[in-house]
């Protein structure tokens, strides 16, 4: 439920409705905007006479909202969230691309590739230290020497980097990781998600391989009950009934969720496809339907990729990638 006051609210009605509220064992969030000012009740709000607010002298409207997400909601918060990393903008007009291998290989393929991606125009460098695999026998990353070596290669490229967390106790080896990646797998692991609520560092989540857009909106919901706003949601295909390509790219999914949250929404298609032929042409219908970004796997030698060989693409693939997708974009609509 979320009750709009009228301008410049009389302070002594003002506490005397928040204690109200509260005695009812309700949270609230206040959003204050330039003329409006929000409040956003959190909690069974079924106990409420809406009437009874309505007849307040500082109440200009008062609605009921099916949703079960607040912080994440645009309804509480109308406003586009831009995420700040390190200088690099995502969200509000912003758009930035996200490139680099499936996984960390070795210092030389890691380095290589952040130049190469940068000299394309990527904003940031993505690369998995921790991979979520399918078999156990399969590659399972460089874990924390993967993640050193992408400290390397953020020290020689400048550019900051985006990889995956898969559990809670490996969290404090991500420090001086600039974005946090929560993989498909884990966008319900309500612990980790909880956890990341509490740190002060941008997340990147990956929708789940078969979840709802509300489910979807719940996990970041988790997220920012937990404090932390920095929160970039990514859709990366779904399961469906086709197995011609890897997963189902929800392209109506970028739209919908832009009407539904604040947050900042971006597209994977290469996750999304798994045939590197096809990103070229989703990542264009991603920019073309509204997406504040793009996440693309590279690799220098698609061919022996330690994992996803068959959707990376080779530098020249992505660069061809990034002039396509400016051509698509807004005039000046790059973070
Ligand atoms: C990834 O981005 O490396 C990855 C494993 O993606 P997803 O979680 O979307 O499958
Ligand atoms: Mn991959």
């Amino acid at each position: 439920m979320i009750i709009i006051l009228k301008d410049n609210p009389e302070e002594k009605q003002l506490d005397n409705l928040t204690q109200w509220l509260k005695s009812m064992d309700l949270d609230i969030h206040f959003s204050t905007g330039e003329n409006t000012t929000i409040m956003g009740l959190i909690g069974d709000t079924s106990v409420v006479d809406i009437d009874l607010i309505m007849a307040l002298d500082i109440v200009q409207a008062v609605k009921r909202i099916s949703e079960p997400y607040k912080n994440v909601n645009r309804k509480f918060h109308p406003k586009d969230t831009i995420v700040d990393i390190a200088g690099n903008k995502i969200g509000g007009g912003n758009f930035q691309i996200i490139a680099g291998p499936c996984s960390v290989e070795s210092k030389d393929q890691v380095c290589r590739i952040a130049r190469d991606v940068k000299a394309a125009g990527a904003g940031l460098y993505r690369g998995g230290a921790f991979k979520p695999r399918t078999s156990p026998y399969a590659f399972q990353g460089m874990r924390e020497e993967g993640i050193n070596l992408l400290m390397e290669a953020k020290k020689e490229s400048g550019l900051p980097i985006v990889t995956e967390v898969m559990d809670i106790s490996h969290l404090h080896l991500f420090e001086d990781v600039d974005v946090i990646q929560v993989g498909a797998r884990n966008m319900q692991n309500f612990e980790l998600l909880k956890e990341l609520g509490r740190m002060d560092k941008p997340v990147l989540l990956k929708r789940g391989l078969s979840s709802t857009l509300k489910e979807f909106l719940m996990s970041a919901e988790y997220i920012m009950a937990g404090g932390n706003e920095k929160v970039i949601l990514c859709e990366r295909g779904i399961r469906t009934f086709e197995t011609a390509t890897r997963n189902t790219l929800d392209l109506a999914a970028i739209p919908l969720l832009k009407e539904k949250t604040h947050l900042p929404v971006i597209v994977d298609p290469s996750h999304a496809t798994g045939i590197a032929s096809l990103v070229k042409p989703m990542a264009m219908a991603a920019a073309a339907a509204g997406a504040d970004g793009l996440m693309i796997e590279v690799h220098n030698d698609p061919a022996h990729a330690l994992c996803d060989g068959a959707q990376s693409l080779t530098p020249a693939q992505f660069a061809d990638v990034v002039k396509a997708v400016n051509l698509i974009l807004p005039h000046a609509f790059r973070g």
